[in-house]
């Protein structure tokens, strides 16, 4: 069984590969089967307040962590939505495009 390390800088622990870390919980969305996932991978400096907002409702972060996380995004994409239902991970991401955030689905 191939193992893959956790790229989470504060878990580097090694496990069998999977779609999220056991012990932190992070998530591999290549890793994952017939899904969509939709990652915020840049957002718009001047509708910062809009797009924690959109992160915020769409992962249940808090303030802190919802900021933190879209402030890391390039390097870090936010997993915004996982999930079976395609509609909603594109509503989700027009959200955030049209506040001219960049949101992808994978
Ligand atoms: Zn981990």
């Amino acid at each position: 069984m191939k193992m893959k390390r956790c790229t989470n800088s504060s878990c580097r622990k090694m496990f069998k590969r999977s779609c999220s870390c056991p012990f932190c919980g992070k998530l591999y969305p290549r890793l994952m089967g017939n899904f969509t996932t939709v990652l915020l991978i840049n957002y718009n400096r001047d509708a910062k307040i809009k797009t924690i907002k959109v992160v915020r409702e769409t992962t249940g972060m808090g303030l802190r962590q919802a900021k933190d996380a879209i402030e890391n995004c390039k390097y870090d994409p936010v997993v915004l939505y996982h999930g079976s239902d395609r509609n909603a991970a594109m509503a989700i991401a027009e959200r955030c495009n049209s506040l001219g955030s960049k949101a992808v689905l994978r």
